[in-house]
């Protein structure tokens, strides 16, 4: 096999390893053509781009066990990948060229869906898409999604613990993964697929697998819950004067809506602005400008979809009435439902061509959430000058994307490394005073592995370590993400 111009000049045990890799594969499995592995190579942000000695894409958990045990042989570290939507650069390699990405792109099998059962076992490569559009043709849903779901895999989804805009009714990731399949570092198949509603054991391995971003393991597929697709869903836009308003509204409409309530998504004027100058055949829904907008969406299992409607105006009237916000338009279709959540899944692309900023995946308890963001905003802006703090998601879960927008004439790249990433420590330390999480749904990947080694609790560090220690001896997985093992003192 060549060396190429991505490719470092492979020592002798990369030569062995190559041959015999590329042998078990074949070459629509793998390779080590530049091109073929060009766009897998910079996160979907392009913070981050590394170099790898190969791109392999085996059809089967039985080809990843093998290539696995090859790696295992060689001493070949191994970058787990599916859609590359990912926002932490977790399935970026680092620049050595030393690790393979191992792309589960081609597992893209759904193997079996029982609506009756309200289950589905995917290989780890579905795409969230085309998962929601099987489950739908079997007038099923799967009650999780996010803007990246063009891309995202299902083996991706779970390595992150993914979240999205449902969490509020259904839970993250984690509240789906009825089942899963794993490749481990030694090659073995944990397989524990069947799902059990009880099952004692000892520990629950596979939730071990679900958010530890290829580290521990290889998702090969898992079995997923399914709901009954939803008959009414009512979904309405609001715009408010101010982010505690927001939450009052949460409230009101939680109260009123019980589990009704799904989503409940905050969206600050700048955002929409953002997006509207990205998207030029995209509509504003209300009127007027807003400080703040709210999006807002219940869904109903029973057919009387009216009485759902009359619900949120009715839930929305008294909220207008005590002054909790100042316009809104309930969706006339799902049409118009579906234009407002493009206008949400749209803000992540919106920001990413405004210029650099620093994005920050935070979440301290729901209820204080407002006063984060009022008190956290002016001070990194204060701190930090010729900055813009936007923050935006999914206030129903204490979540917001917390971006710091660069000053104007930053230049991307050199602006995050440097002045960057003194506002990203500051506002991590902000979280931890106020009690939050400096990851809540985008998962550690290389871009916070230094702040959670920096703020994490010690013993919580030690325990990961610990785990990351038993299960992947070697550091052959995802090296460099997450967790950073320290070389073990021998005794
Ligand atoms: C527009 C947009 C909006 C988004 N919105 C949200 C949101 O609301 N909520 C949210 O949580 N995320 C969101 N994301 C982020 C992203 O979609 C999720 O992190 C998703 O889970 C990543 O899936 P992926 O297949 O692209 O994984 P990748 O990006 O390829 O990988 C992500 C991590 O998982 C590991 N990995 C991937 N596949 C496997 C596997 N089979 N086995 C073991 N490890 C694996 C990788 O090594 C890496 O560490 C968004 C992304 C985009 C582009």
């Amino acid at each position: 096999m060549a060396a190429t111009m991505n490719v470092p000049s492979p020592a002798p045990v990369a030569t062995a390893f190559l041959e015999d890799a590329a042998s078990l594969l074949g070459p629509r499995g793998f390779t080590t053509d530049p091109e073929r592995m060009d766009a897998w190579l910079t996160d979907w942000r392009g913070r981050y781009t590394g170099r790898a000695l190969a791109l392999a894409s085996p059809a089967s958990t039985q080809d990843v066990a093998a290539l696995v045990k090859l790696c295992a042989a060689h001493g070949v570290p191994i970058v787990p990948q599916g859609g590359n939507s990912g926002m932490a650069g977790g399935a970026t390699p680092d620049d050595s060229g030393a690790a393979i990405i191992l792309s589960l792109r081609r597992m893209d099998a759904i193997r079996s869906l029982d609506a009756a059962a309200g289950q589905v076992v995917c290989e780890a490569g579905v795409i969230l898409q085309h998962l929601h559009d099987a489950a739908d043709a079997a007038g099923m849903r799967f009650p999780l999604t996010l803007g990246g779901k063009g891309s995202a895999t299902i083996g991706g989804l779970i390595s992150t613990n993914a979240g999205g805009t449902q969490v509020l009714r259904h839970g993250t990731m984690r509240a789906q993964v009825l089942g899963l399949e794993a490749v481990l570092a030694n090659g073995a198949v944990f397989d524990a697929l069947t799902p059990l509603k009880k099952d004692n054991r000892g520990f629950d391995l596979k939730q071990l697998l679900i958010g530890s971003e290829g580290t521990l393991g290889i998702v090969t597929a898992a079995t997923l819950r399914l709901l009954p697709a939803p008959i009414g869903r009512v979904t309405a836009w609001a715009g408010l004067a101010s982010i505690t308003d927001a939450r009052s509204l949460l409230r009101r409409v939680g109260r009123d809506m019980g589990e009704a309530l799904e989503g409940f998504e905050v969206v600050p004027a700048h955002c929409l602005d953002s997006v509207l100058a990205l998207l030029p055949a995209a509509r504003a829904p209300l009127g007027e400008r807003h400080a703040w907008n709210a999006l807002i969406e219940c869904v109903s299992a029973s057919a009387d979809s009216t009485t759902l409607r009359e619900r949120l105006e009715a839930s929305l009237a008294g909220a207008i009435e005590d002054d909790l916000f100042q316009d809104a338009v309930i969706a006339a279709n799902d049409r118009q439902a579906e234009d407002f959540w493009t206008l949400r899944d749209s803000i992540s692309a919106a920001e990413r061509a405004i210029g650099p900023a620093m994005q920050h995946d935070i979440s301290v308890p729901v209820e204080r959430m407002p006063e984060f963001i009022l008190a956290a905003s002016p001070a990194i802006e204060a701190e930090f000058p010729g900055t813009r703090a936007v923050a935006f998601g999914h206030l129903g879960d204490g979540n917001v994307h917390f971006h710091v927008l660069a000053p104007a004439g930053a230049v991307r790249g050199e602006w995050e490394e440097g002045a960057g990433k003194a506002v990203s420590a500051r506002v991590y330390d902000m979280v931890c005073e106020w009690g939050g999480s400096i990851s809540a749904e985008h998962g550690i990947g290389q871009m916070k592995v230094g702040e959670l080694a920096r703020l994490h609790d010690p013993v919580a560090l030690s325990l990961m370590r610990s785990v990351k220690q038993a299960l992947d001896p070697a550091g052959l997985l995802n090296p460099g993400k997450l967790v950073i093992t320290p070389p073990v003192a021998c005794t």
